[in-house]
């Protein structure tokens, strides 16, 4: 057996006028969060864990931002793009874990949406994908409703 780790993380500016995404969910919240994409920065931090896992880069690399092809694409179009990465390496994933930090909304009522998304995505059991979500206690950029942060780590095995 053959075993990678990756960790991604990423922050997106919460603005107002934007639908708000995350985890490939459409959340209602007054805000949303700005990008060149749909601005969905859990499945940005998970690109980044599996890339980060598979040497790969990340996903600013493969996707930049300047790109008019990558203008308010669907975040789960990136993830997909790069499932098509780990599925050539060979490797298969063994579990991934996120953090959400977020002041507002309260995520735990769309958690369950956010795993069926992400998993039908993947291509993964229920039982290879956590989610928290957490504040930040009310302090710094997050904690002033100016910004949501993800933390995702992946670890991804090879049976040979
Ligand atoms: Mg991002």
């Amino acid at each position: 057996m053959q075993y990678k780790v990756g960790i991604g993380y990423d922050i997106h500016r919460l603005i107002e006028g934007r639908p708000l995404f995350l985890g490939a969910v459409k959340i209602p919240y007054i805000k949303g969060l700005l990008g060149h994409s749909d601005g969905d920065a859990l499945i940005h931090a998970l690109c980044d864990a599996l890339l980060g896992a598979l040497a790969l880069g990340d996903i600013g690399e493969l996707f930049p931002d300047t790109d008019p092809e990558y203008q308010g694409i669907a975040s789960s179009q990136l993830l997909s793009a790069v499932k098509e990465l780990l599925d050539k390496s060979g490797y298969k994933i063994n579990n991934l874990d996120v953090i959400i930090i977020a002041q507002e909304p309260t995520l735990s009522p769309f958690k369950k949406q956010m795993k069926e998304k992400i998993c039908a995505l993947l291509g993964i059991g229920y039982d290879a994908l956590n989610i928290k979500a957490k504040t930040n206690e009310g302090l710094d950029a997050v904690g002033h409703l100016e910004a949501i942060a993800c933390f995702v780590t992946a670890s991804l095995i090879r049976g040979d």
